[in-house]
């Protein structure tokens, strides 16, 4: 079979694989919510724009689809078909920056939690997980 997308064309349907990838975001923020934890969403200013922000806390969290974000899931190990070098190079910096971020927040005294997609299926862990996570206050 002949590719016949335009680069454009491509990215408009990668772009539409991505914005699937936000559903475990919604599924996170509605557990975290019915856990009477409030939060405020993508708080820009913070390194790598944290997908739940706690102020008062000092807690974010990030949610990673797996593919996007290169988890050590079956999913984030995916070679795409068409592209397969420039998706993976993209991949790679995700990751990249990724890591960035969260060394960033945690030298400025955050606590990071990062939930990834395949996680967010099993949502009594990710309760007790993020349970966890936000009920324990940072010591010193
Ligand atoms: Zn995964």
């Amino acid at each position: 079979m002949v590719d016949s997308l335009t680069p454009a064309q491509r990215s408009r349907n990668m772009a539409a694989i991505r914005s699937k990838d936000t559903s475990p975001e919604m599924a996170v923020r509605r557990l975290v919510h019915s856990m009477g934890f409030r939060y405020r969403l993508h708080r820009r200013g913070l390194p790598g724009t944290p997908d739940l922000v706690f102020c008062a806390m000092k807690k974010a969290i990030f949610v990673h689809g797996c593919f996007w974000h290169v988890h050590s899931c079956p999913r984030g190990k995916l070679t795409p078909a068409t592209n397969a070098r420039f998706w993976q190079a993209k991949r790679a910096r995700n990751a990249e920056r990724d890591r960035k971020s969260r060394k960033l927040l945690s030298k400025a005294g955050w606590k990071v939690l990062t939930v990834w997609e395949c996680q967010t299926k099993d949502e009594q862990r990710m309760r007790k997980r993020i349970g966890a996570f936000l009920a324990s206050w940072p010591r010193k």
